[in-house]
């Protein structure tokens, strides 16, 4: 995380919480946790303040070396949220939306226990849901070249589904800093959010938000089914046709190719490790149709498979073949689709390129805000 220091002209400099937490977020600077952002007259102070150690005062003057290469950063489009804190004042909190990103705007006395300072913890409804997330920050750090000098600094956590919201309010009560991504379970565009998602929202005006903050938190509602929902569709197509897979599966992943082809969003709803027929996804439908004459999602998103006289693409030349729902179908790709990918990420070097243009907004809202909340200045600071 990002802490730019403001208002040290008010600040009440005799406070010692008020040096206690200076003292803190430096340390957390130099010990590559966060990064701290100040001007160097606010940086020169605490070099010249004896109730500093030496060790304190040199990381200030480190410090005022990378204000130059750091405050733009703040000021990028590389980051989606930052704390300011305000030295001025001991407990105020605010959130205020900046140039496109959410600002935290907080008073110094949450920083004075060195607690507040810990690496952020990245939550998710399971611990592979949270090693791919962390695999697209990491991601975003090495596709963006300007970003080489940082890396991300985190402890992950997960809540097995219905313990997420609880383990999230579990974490902000401990005075610690918590990014949480839960996936929405919705198995169509128009249907309403799953039951762990649901837990997060307060209050019914939440339910049509895709991100809320609360204190140093914050809840990202992944507006895909799944997890799977958002694995590069190259990677879920090397996972499927060198994994010694069934026919069924070759072919759902050629279906699935065709549709992208034709601008398909299909996979964003689709639950990969059950699969889908023709008949649920008609179902799903009728179910959750808005206006009735509208035809629906699936229906749409499937006739994409035919490309004339009603013959699906793979059928196109099979004059007297009627084509039927096995057509239509798509195979369940099974529960350790993840854990397929994860190993697949570690013998693969991928880059923006291999990342279809479907998936590739989700990695890029992800890895910012994994960025954002995690990163940290790998350049050594040489204190002592
Ligand atoms: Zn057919």
């Amino acid at each position: 995380m990002i802490f730019e220091l403001i208002n040290e002209e008010q600040a009440n400099w005799s406070d010692e919480s008020l040096l206690d937490a200076l003292e803190n977020l430096l340390k957390a600077f130099a010990e590559q946790q966060h990064i701290v952002i100040a001007r160097p007259s606010l940086l020169n102070k605490i070099a010249n303040n004896k109730y500093f150690s030496q060790k304190v005062k040199n990381m200030a003057k480190c410090a005022g070396q990378t204000v130059r290469e750091l405050k733009p950063l703040i000021q990028s489009d590389y980051v989606s949220t930052y704390i300011r804190i305000d030295l001025s004042s001991e407990n105020k909190f605010e959130t205020v939306e900046e140039n496109q990103k959410t600002v935290l705007v907080s008073g110094f006395a949450f920083f004075k226990n060195s607690s507040a300072t810990q690496s952020t913890n990245i939550l998710g409804e399971d611990l592979n849901d949270v090693k791919f997330y962390i695999y697209i920050g990491n991601f975003y750090i090495k596709n963006n070249s300007i970003l080489d000098k940082f890396a991300l600094k985190h402890s992950c956590c997960h809540g097995g589904g219905s313990q997420t919201a609880n383990i999230y309010n579990n974490i902000l009560a401990e005075n610690k800093f918590c990014y949480c991504i839960v996936d929405s379970d919705k198995k169509h565009p128009n249907s309403p959010r799953g039951e762990t998602c649901k837990a997060f929202l307060k209050n019914a005006d939440d339910d049509v938000k895709d991100l809320f903050f609360e204190k140093f938190g914050q809840v990202r509602i992944l507006d895909a089914h799944e997890v799977e929902s958002i694995i590069p569709f190259n990677v879920l197509t090397e996972i499927i046709v060198n994994g010694n897979s069934s026919r069924d599966l070759i072919l759902t992943i050629k279906r699935l190719q065709r549709m992208i082809e034709k601008d398909s969003n299909i996979r964003i709803y689709l639950d990969h490790k059950k699969g889908l027929n023709r008949e649920d996804a008609y179902k799903l439908d009728d179910m959750y149709r808005k206006k009735k004459k509208f035809k629906g999602y699936y229906s749409t998103e499937l006739n994409k498979l035919i490309e004339q006289n009603n013959k699906c693409f793979e059928h196109i030349e099979q004059v007297y073949h009627q084509c039927d729902d096995n057509c239509f179908r798509f195979a369940p790709m099974g529960s350790k689709l993840l854990s397929k990918t994860l190993k697949n990420f570690e013998n693969n070097n991928y880059t923006k390129g291999d990342i279809d243009k479907i998936t590739l907004p989700y990695w890029e809202m992800i890895g910012k805000d994994i960025f954002s909340w995690c990163c940290c200045y790998k350049v050594p600071m040489k204190v002592s």
